[in-house]
């Protein structure tokens, strides 16, 4: 027992859902210390925005200060562990048909032992080169906290620069990994929606989907968004208090 009460309804709805589809967000990995976007970045990245840093444009004017940041947040990962909301999904997970996609690019759903069915926002750990197409992934920099700026590692294969694994502004979502998310909330009765400012489209377009093919949409967060007018139930909790009292309610 967590003595947390979970809505009533929401315990209705997700007792008799014979498919459940996730969608996570930041916010999943936010009681894991990793920061969410719209937190204020903190030290060296603090001046930065983070949507000038994820883009081909902040790629071609700076690529050093890009792969300098996504080696910070990769490292930020690392020394990070998955959270009693993540825990919680991989035990449902071993009871339902649970499909879980993902915005985020860090891997702590996996590390909790977790199938995810997409990343639909590519990942901190899965560079390619930005000529060939190549995936490598160099060994980790060692990790400097006062400086900003790394070179970008060069390809094994053709020598151009390596970028990161993780979709930018700007640019398509991978089709396999989107489609994969599609047939989740189309085959799911209750989408779980957790840990997302439902801001990024086409992820944030999701939930609505999820109405229109007649599932049940839940909303975790512990703010309003630009989703919760999508959502049946909003329960305003955190992803490590409300997922594991919702999964312990179903026992
Ligand atoms: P976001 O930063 O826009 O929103 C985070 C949401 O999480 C907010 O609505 C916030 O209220 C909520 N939240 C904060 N703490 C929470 C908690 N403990 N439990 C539940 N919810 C909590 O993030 P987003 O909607 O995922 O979208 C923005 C983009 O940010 C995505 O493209 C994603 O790839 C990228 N991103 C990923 C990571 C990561 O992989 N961990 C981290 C930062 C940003
Ligand atoms: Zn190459």
């Amino acid at each position: 027992m967590t003595g947390i009460e979970v809505p009533s309804a929401v315990i209705e709805v997700a007792r008799s859902a014979r498919s459940v589809a996730v969608l996570t967000g930041a916010g999943v990995s936010a009681e894991s210390g990793v920061p969410t976007f719209r937190d204020a970045q903190t030290g060296l990245w603090s001046n930065f925005d983070p949507a000038d840093l994820a883009s081909p444009e902040g790629w071609a004017r700076d690529s050093d200060l890009v792969w300098g940041w996504y080696q910070w947040r990769a490292q930020l990962v690392r020394r990070s562990e998955p959270n009693a909301g993540h825990l919680a999904l991989t035990e449902w997970q071993q009871r339902v048909h649970l499909d879980i996609a993902t915005q985020n690019v860090d891997d702590l759903h996996e590390r909790a032992g977790s199938t995810v069915i997409a990343h639909v926002h590519g990942s901190l750990f899965d560079p390619r080169c930005s000529e060939c197409g190549l995936h490598s992934q160099p060994e980790p920099d060692p990790f400097d906290e006062r400086s900003d700026r790394v070179p970008p590692p060069s390809c094994p294969d053709c020598g151009g620069e390596m970028r990161p694994g993780a979709v930018w502004f700007g640019e398509p979502l991978p089709e396999t990994e989107w489609t994969a998310a599609v047939e989740a909330v189309e085959s799911a009765d209750l989408v779980l929606v957790v840990g997302t400012s439902g801001v990024v489209f086409p992820f944030a377009g999701l939930p609505a989907m999820a109405r229109s093919t007649g599932a049940t949409v839940v909303e975790i967060n512990p703010v309003e968004t630009e989703i919760s007018d999508m959502a049946d139930f909003r329960w305003r909790t955190t992803a490590a208090t409300g997922l594991p009292a919702l999964v312990d309610s179903l026992r």
